[in-house]
C-alpha cells in the first residue's frame, strides 16, 4: 500500500529546505515552495510554475496540501459575513467577517468545538473534536482577507481569536498560526491589530507573557464572583478568579499591555449593584478596560439579556470608578454569527 502522504504545511521552512537537500537538489527550493504554501496560498503543487515539472511531481508523490474550503458564505444584512468552513476531515468551522465603517476584523475559530463548559455559549454543546492545525488556523484568515478586498474593497484590519474553541487549549498552534500571520513571509499583519480571547487559563496566560508575545489579550470574564462564575463557567471552579488575578498581574507585569475584559451583564445573574462592585475590584488588579457585550440568545431563556438600567449602573460605576467601558452592539444575528451563536447549525 502506498505510505500516507505527508501535510506539507505542518513544515518549517528549515524541514522544508532539508527535504529538498535530502532529494539531492538546492536548499532554495525550500523557500520557492514555502513562499508558494504561505504568501501566494497555492492550493496545488500544479500551479507552483517556477518548479520544474519533475520537482512538482515529486511533491505530488510525498505530499499533500490540506486546505480549507469555505463551504457556504452567508451575508448578514449588516453586512457581517459568516464563513462555514470544511477541513480536510470533514468536519466545520465557523468564521465571521465583520466590517464597520473603517475596519474589517476577522473572527476566527481555534478548535473544532470547544472542551470548556460556558453554559451560555452553542459551541460549548457541540464538544471539542480536535484542535485546529496552525494552517486551518491561517486559511480562515486568508479566506476573509480575500472576502474583505472583494466585498468591501480593502484588506483585512484586525483578527480575534473569538470563534469557535479555546485558544489558549490550542496555545502552540495559535501561536504559530499568528506567526504566519504576522510574519513578511505571511500577511505581514501587526501583532498590534490580533486579540486572543480566552475565558482564562492561568497557567497559559502566564506562559503567554513569558514567551513575549505582543498581541492583545481579552478575558470572558462575566463575573468577579466566583459562586456566580463557577454557575455560568463551570470550570472556573478549577481556574478561580484568584488564579486568574494572579496570572493576569503576572501578564500585565510581563508585558505592560492593557487587558480587556469581556463580559455579559443577565438578567436576575450577574446584573446587582455587588455585582459590578466586584468587577471594578477586579479591574483594580492590572490596567483594563470592560467590554459589554449583548447577549446572544442560544435557547430556552435560561439566560436574558439585563435591563438597559442594568447596563446602565454598570456603564456609570466603571466610568465613575474611572475603567474605560464600551458597550458593544451584537452583529450577524441574523445569521447566527454573533459572539457564543457559532454552533455549524446547517
Ligand atoms: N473561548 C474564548 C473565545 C470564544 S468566545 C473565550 O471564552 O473568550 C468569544 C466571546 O463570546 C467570549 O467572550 C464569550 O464569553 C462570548 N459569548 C459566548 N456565548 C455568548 C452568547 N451567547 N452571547 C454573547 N456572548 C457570548
Amino acid at each position: 500500500m502506498e505510505a500516507k502522504k505527508k501535510d506539507i504545511r505542518a513544515l518549517t521552512k528549515e524541514q522544508l529546505r532539508d527535504f529538498f537537500v535530502s532529494q539531492g537538489d538546492k536548499a532554495f527550493r525550500g523557500n520557492q515552495v514555502y513562499e508558494w504554501l504561505w504568501q501566494k496560498s497555492a492550493h496545488s503543487f500544479e500551479g507552483m510554475t517556477n518548479l520544474s515539472k519533475a520537482t512538482r511531481d515529486m511533491l505530488e508523490a510525498n505530499f499533500v496540501i490540506n486546505h480549507i474550503k469555505v463551504d457556504q458564505m452567508q451575508r448578514s444584512n449588516d453586512g457581517t459575513i459568516k464563513n462555514a468552513v470544511r477541513l480536510h476531515d470533514n468536519l466545520v468551522v465557523e468564521s465571521v467577517l465583520i466590517p464597520t465603517s473603517s475596519r474589517t476584523t476577522a473572527c476566527v475559530s481555534s478548535q473544532v468545538g470547544c472542551s470548556l463548559d460556558c453554559r451560555f455559549c452553542a459551541t460549548a454543546r457541540l464538544k471539542r473534536m480536535r484542535n485546529l492545525n496552525p494552517d486551518e488556523i491561517y486559511d480562515q484568515v486568508v479566506a476573509i482577507d480575500n472576502e474583505s478586498r472583494l466585498y468591501f474593497d480593502r484588506p483585512l484590519s484586525n483578527i480575534v481569536f473569538m470563534g469557535m474553541g479555546e485558544p489558549l487549549m490550542n496555545y502552540n498552534n495559535v501561536l504559530k498560526a499568528i506567526d504566519k500571520i504576522t510574519s513578511t513571509e505571511g500577511l505581514a499583519m501587526s501583532p498590534k491589530r490580533i486579540t486572543v480571547s480566552t475565558s482564562g487559563v492561568p497557567k497559559m496566560i502566564k506562559k503567554m507573557a513569558d514567551d513575549g508575545v505582543r498581541f492583545k489579550l481579552a478575558v470572558s470574564l462575566h463575573s468577579a464572583i466566583d459562586e456566580i462564575r463557577t454557575r455560568i463557567m463551570p470550570f472556573n471552579a478549577t481556574f478561580t478568579l484568584a488564579d486568574l488575578r494572579e496570572a493576569l498581574e503576572y501578564w500585565y507585569a510581563k508585558t505592560r499591555s492593557r487587558i480587556t475584559y469581556e463580559y455579559v451583564v443577565w438578567r436576575g445573574i450577574n446584573d446587582t449593584q455587588k455585582d459590578v462592585d466586584a468587577l471594578v475590584d477586579f479591574c483594580r488588579f492590572a490596567p483594563s478596560k470592560v467590554n459589554l457585550i449583548e447577549y446572544n440568545p442560544i435557547d430556552d431563556g435560561e439566560f436574558q439579556q439585563a435591563s438597559n438600567s442594568a447596563i446602565d449602573m454598570y456603564v456609570n460605576t466603571l466610568e465613575r470608578n474611572g475603567i474605560t467601558v464600551t458597550v458593544r452592539r451584537s452583529r450577524g444575528k441574523d445569521i447566527d454569527a454573533a459572539c457564543g451563536q457559532l454552533a455549524n447549525k446547517q
